[in-house]
């Protein structure tokens, strides 16, 4: 789809910051900035990353109509997402549990599942304060299965989902620092990582919500950029199960490297964990934002 057709809809105006090679989306109080031939591309000044890159085969860029409709598109324009779901009853899913440890940092003795449910346990009474109503996907060290994890939030009728996690390298384990934010990919398209799956030809049920999915995952991702103050690993798409087989708006949040010395360090400190929940409940109150926006909007 022509870029400025595509800017034309949303409402913001197009300006070339290098012709032919960079360019900039802005309005409505977003900015977005484009490469040609780059799925990486910047949105409020986070990274995000396209389906597809911008292509300019002659004198127009594209941007591939998957990521104008489903992903750009809202984070522009909330009311661009489709209908505003609900927001009453939040899931949290702390990431592993019992025989699954998740990643390890074995010289500094810490494990990701204790520190996903540390995380959750900070974050339920924030969102409660929000008014919210909070379910845990476990409240202890046990195993639970990808899919129950879905289904646990789905009986509780969750109305988002947000799955806690740690990351961890094998090289540059030294160097590499930061958060990362995956929402499910859009059906049809390859994901960040670009690994051909099975799943892309399906509608899963984590495809009802592709627009709010955008929205939720920029809300995360930023927030936690802008109260961290950490490196930025990007807004990616995956089709991680727990993502994949969720019935409401998810995402899932990678909030630091347990690879890296000083980085686990810090995770190990509750008070930066702490800095941590709040900056995701920061997140989802500008989530509920961008929902009460586009109802106005409709
Ligand atoms: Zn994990």
């Amino acid at each position: 789809m022509d870029v400025t057709v595509f800017a034309r809809q949303h409402g913001v105006t197009l300006q070339w910051l290098e012709p032919g090679k960079r360019f900039q989306l802005k309005g409505n109080g977003a900015s977005v900035e484009f490469e040609v031939g780059s799925r990486e591309f910047a949105i409020n000044g986070a990274r995000a990353f396209l389906g597809e890159a911008i292509r300019m085969p002659e004198k127009k860029a594209l941007i591939s109509r998957i990521d104008a409709e489903r992903f750009v598109g809202p984070m522009l324009r909330p009311s661009a997402a489709g209908p505003a779901p609900a927001l009453r009853i939040i899931a949290l899913d702390p990431g592993h549990g019992g025989r699954d440890s998740g990643k390890v940092n074995p010289r500094l003795k810490v494990s990701e599942k204790t520190l996903t449910l540390d995380m959750v346990n900070r974050m339920k009474p924030l969102l409660e304060k929000q008014g919210y109503r909070v379910v845990l996907t476990r409240t202890e060290d046990r195993f639970v299965e990808l899919a129950e994890r879905a289904e646990i939030a789905d009986r509780a009728g969750a109305d988002l989902f947000i799955s806690v996690h740690f990351n961890s390298v094998e090289s540059g384990a030294e160097r590499v620092t930061g958060v990362e934010v995956f929402t499910m990919t859009p059906q049809h398209q390859l994901s960040t990582d670009q690994n051909p799956d099975s799943q892309a030809s399906k509608a899963n049920p984590g495809n009802l919500y592709d627009g709010w999915n955008a929205v939720l995952g920029h809300c995360l991702h930023k927030a936690m950029l802008d109260d961290m103050k950490v490196p930025d690993r990007g807004l990616k798409h995956g089709r991680l199960a727990v993502l994949r087989l969720s019935s409401c708006p998810a995402a899932l949040v990678e909030a630091g490297y347990l690879s890296h010395p000083d980085e686990t360090r810090k995770l190990m400190k509750p008070a930066y964990r702490q800095q941590i929940a709040e900056a995701l409940a920061d997140g989802v109150r500008n989530y509920a934002r961008a929902l009460e926006s586009a109802r106005k909007k409709r």
